[in-house]
């Protein structure tokens, strides 16, 4: 972990106004860690905990994001919002790309490049997710699609800007299947030849690794070569889970 590793929590379509005491008690977790601290509620939430985080004594150290943005500033898109929007609400990272985004709402790789220029239009910090399907890994098709997803979801653009890549395999999200050591070494490793390959930024993009992250297996994922950072779903939105996850990166 050459890196402070970045635990990223993704909240997902849960958490009401009466989350905002989690993420407090994750911002306490955050202050005594070496840990990059993000998370991602849903969007109504963002200007609420921004305003939460900020009353605290102090500067805060948790990042907030949006889950998704539209690749437009402003227009007539009902339902969407921009990358611009998230950023006046208070966000200052974006995931794009995540598999519910590809897969529940048809998002081919193109739509993520062109999310990806609007956020970083925006001045926000994106994390890009890429990930296999079962068939996929099962056909052998794994290095291929990662490549593709690599090749055409991330545009030229990023090169001198910090963002960050997650390898979510699709099968291990919210399943409980956690992939090999080996299956994890080598996705992140095809990352960041890629990204060496392509890139030449003064910020080394982290590579996260995503996908049934638990209190239990996050000390261990994180020793894996190329894994320094976490992109958390369901043990985010409990503090006393995901406090557990920021601790194993110390
Ligand atoms: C995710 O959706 O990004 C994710 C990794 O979910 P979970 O941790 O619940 O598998």
């Amino acid at each position: 972990m050459p890196k402070h590793p970045l635990i990223a929590g993704n909240w997902k379509m849960h958490g009401l106004r009466d989350a905002i005491p989690e993420a407090l008690a994750m911002d306490t977790a955050a202050r005594q860690s070496r840990a990059s601290v993000a998370i991602f509620p849903p969007s109504t939430l963002l200007f609420a905990l921004s305003e939460a985080l900020n009353a605290r004594p102090g500067p805060s150290p948790v990042r907030l994001g949006g889950q998704d943005c539209h690749k437009d500033a402003q227009g007539a898109f009902t339902g969407d919002l921009s990358a611009e929007m998230l950023k006046d609400a208070g966000a200052e990272m974006v995931i794009l790309g995540h598999s519910e985004r590809r897969h529940g709402h048809k998002e081919a790789c193109e739509s993520v490049a062109a999310k990806t220029l609007a956020a970083l239009r925006a001045g926000l910090e994106p994390i890009i997710c890429i990930g296999e399907t079962l068939d996929q890994r099962q056909e052998g098709l794994t290095h291929a699609v990662l490549s593709k997803q690599l090749r055409d979801s991330l545009p030229l653009a990023l090169e001198g800007q910090t963002f960050h890549v997650a390898y979510e395999p699709v099968w291990a999200i919210g399943t409980g299947h956690v992939p090999t050591d080996d299956q994890v070494i080598d996705a992140m490793l095809l990352i960041q030849k890629h990204l060496a390959q392509r890139f030449h930024n003064q910020v080394v993009p982290h590579t996260l690794y995503g996908g049934s992250v638990k209190p239990d297996n996050a000390r261990h994922l994180l020793s894996l070569d190329g894994v320094d950072g976490l992109l958390v779903g369901g043990a985010s939105l409990k503090a006393e889970d995901f406090n557990r996850i920021i601790a194993a990166a110390d």
